[in-house]
């Protein structure tokens, strides 16, 4: 998706990685396996460095998990797992992300956590069911459900803008 979006992207599998980067993506997957090797490559903590420099962030579904208040702390929120119940855990529908224009965005959702508790820091973009599935809070982008599933690249257009801009302020 973003080399569609003509952005150059790498993956991260060990602290070295992550020098150089503009942007991060915290992609799906399974956020106990995904917290337990960031910890075995010792990338726990220089991730959560980068991330309070401000990195601009897109994280879905697991990756949200990951930055939540119980794992690298880097949100000011409680995710809860697997939270729309085992029987609907898959399921898709469309949501409106405010700043996101062009209509709604299919959302995928893949046994997908919800914001169970969040702080004012976070500005909740879109809800289901009662609970936040869209944030941000500064330059992360967390949501519940995988837009890369589908071939809609407007998150990650946002990633790419968010990225511009930084280096716009940072540049004046
Ligand atoms: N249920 C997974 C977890 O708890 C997240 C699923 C996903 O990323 N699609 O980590």
């Amino acid at each position: 998706m973003l080399a569609e979006l003509g952005a150059e992207a790498r993956e991260v599998r060990t602290p070295g990685d992550l020098a150089g980067l503009d942007g991060l993506v915290l992609p799906g997957g399974e956020s106990t396996t995904m917290t337990l090797g960031l910890e075995r490559e010792g990338l726990a903590e220089p991730l959560r460095d980068l991330l309070a420099s401000g990195i601009p962030t897109l994280a879905t579904c697991a990756g949200m998990i990951v930055l939540d208040r119980e794992h690298l702390d880097v949100l000011d929120l409680v995710a809860r797992r697997n939270a729309f119940g085992r029987q609907v855990r898959s399921f898709e529908t469309d949501l409106e992300l405010p700043g996101v224009s062009g209509g709604p965005l299919r959302a995928v959702f893949i046994r997908a956590p919800w914001v169970e508790d969040h702080g004012q820091r976070v500005e909740v973009l879109a809800e289901l069911e009662g609970h936040p599935v869209a944030v941000r809070q500064g330059d992360v982008l967390a949501v519940a459900f995988h837009p890369e599933l589908t071939k809609d690249g407007r998150l990650h257009r946002w990633l790419i803008d968010a990225i511009a801009a930084r280096d716009v302020r940072e540049a004046a």
